[in-house]
């Protein structure tokens, strides 16, 4: 089963609005096990949207569209519907019954416009929408299904998960996917692929595996489908095994909140920020709840604040550089020192595109923790684009902070 996207819109065309909605379209669908075969954006002309409806329906089965569906004169898409569909424009007096509901109690009033939304293709089956006047549409022809939606993200993302993702699941008979993560840190994507060679080749039918490549670490995902679904956990172990002594961490959902969770933890935490310059103070406080274990800290970028705030020695950056391994450890030791956490985490390099040198390129960074235990450091190179090391240092930072804290735990 394969299925095509449409977005409609000159905003989206002029670059005035991302398109979002594609997104969460096909990441909804993927979860189902439905493969997008096509995104296609179109202008707000009705021949552009007929040549997308065409080739929607020619080459998939489920058709999704979004925008244009407003009471105002340029969203033209249910007049093309009906059209595309042989059908006319009708009063639709149970839509007219929502939109009505819809106002009651707003302190906006109804005025024509708004009841015009009552006026749809005949040949579609009207699917109420909660959180606004424009209802959606689904029109079945040929065992093929089209659903028409509101443009407004917040809509459009309600509809799909109440409504028109149980009745997809429900009309094609999709069989359930599910699937497992982990991160491996430091191997480049080709070598990781290497030690998982044999692996790879031995995968039962029914699950894949991909590699997606994310700042500071490797996605590994096994997805299971079908005949799959019963062997993912053994799978998994097998992938964990298989990767001998490389570093990893189970992860969910693939952003950093599983990372952030271990991170609150492990007691209370400070960092001192050079080339991150409060990165990772934002990447922490961006998780509710940061207070009860991040104290703070410091961006000391010039060297004058890392003596003066953090206490790193004159004579640490005279004879080393501030990007150095002692500057590291002095600044992490500093900042938890200065505020009384239990961790501390520091970074100190070179962003880019400028201030490189032979001996210390662009991307080179040194990174420390410390802890009542001890401290370490590590140098690392990253790449030498300027918000790529920032995001991968970031991530590094956080992820050694909390490794470290987790084999030294008091
Ligand atoms: P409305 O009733 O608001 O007119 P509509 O169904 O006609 O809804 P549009 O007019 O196409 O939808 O878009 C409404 C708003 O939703 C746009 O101004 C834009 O901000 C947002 N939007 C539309 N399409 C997309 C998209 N593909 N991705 C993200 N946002 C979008
Ligand atoms: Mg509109």
């Amino acid at each position: 089963m394969k299925a095509f996207i449409i977005t409609i819109g000159d905003e989206i065309l002029l670059g005035q609005i991302l398109d979002t909605n594609s997104r969460f379209m096909s990441s909804a669908l993927a979860g189902i096990g439905v493969e997008t075969l096509k995104m296609v954006s179109v202008s707000d002309k009705k021949e552009e949207i007929k040549k997308a409806l065409e080739e929607g329906v020619s080459s998939s089965d489920l058709i999704l569209v979004s925008g244009g569906l407003g009471p105002t004169k340029d969203d033209i898409t249910k007049g093309v519907l009906a059209e595309f569909f042989g059908s006319q424009l009708v009063f639709n007096e149970e839509v007219y019954g929502w939109v009505r509901e819809y106002f009651r109690g707003k302190t906006s009033a109804m005025n024509e416009y708004n009841k015009s939304q009552a006026y749809l293709p005949s040949a579609c089956i009207p699917i109420k929408n909660e959180k606004g006047t424009a209802c959606a549409m689904w029109f079945e022809r040929g065992g093929k299904v089209l659903v028409s939606m509101p443009g407004v993200p917040f809509e459009l993302e309600n509809l799909i998960s109440s409504v028109i993702l149980p009745r997809i699941k429900r009309t094609f008979k999709c069989s359930e996917l599910a699937y497992k993560m982990l991160g491996v840190y430091d191997k480049p994507e080709a070598e990781l692929a290497m030690v998982l060679s044999a692996f790879e080749d031995a995968l039962p039918s029914g699950i894949s595996l991909a590699y997606l490549p994310s700042p500071g670490y490797i996605r590994l995902r096994l997805t299971a489908k079908g005949a799959g679904l019963a062997k993912l956990d053994d799978c998994f172990e097998k992938l964990k095994q298989s990767l001998g002594g490389l570093k990893y961490a189970v992860i969910k959902s693939g952003d950093n909140s599983e990372l952030l969770e271990r991170l609150s933890k492990i007691g209370t935490v400070a960092a001192a920020e050079s080339c991150t310059g409060g990165n990772i103070s934002a990447m922490i406080t961006a998780r509710p709840g940061a207070s009860a274990y991040y104290l703070g800290g410091v961006t000391a970028y010039s060297n004058e604040v890392k003596i003066s705030a953090l206490g790193v020695k004159r004579e640490a950056l005279e004879k080393y550089g501030a990007v150095s391994k002692e500057v590291a450890l002095q600044m992490a030791e500093g900042v938890r020192r200065l505020t009384g956490a239990d961790w501390g985490v520091s970074t100190t390099g070179i962003a880019g595109p400028s201030g490189g040198s032979a001996e210390k390129p662009v991307g080179t960074v040194w990174i420390a923790v410390s802890g009542r235990c001890g401290a370490k450091a590590e140098k690392f190179c990253f790449s030498s684009v300027r918000e790529r090391n920032i995001g991968k240092a970031s991530l590094t930072a956080l992820q050694m902070l909390v490794d470290f804290a987790e084999e030294n735990r008091p």
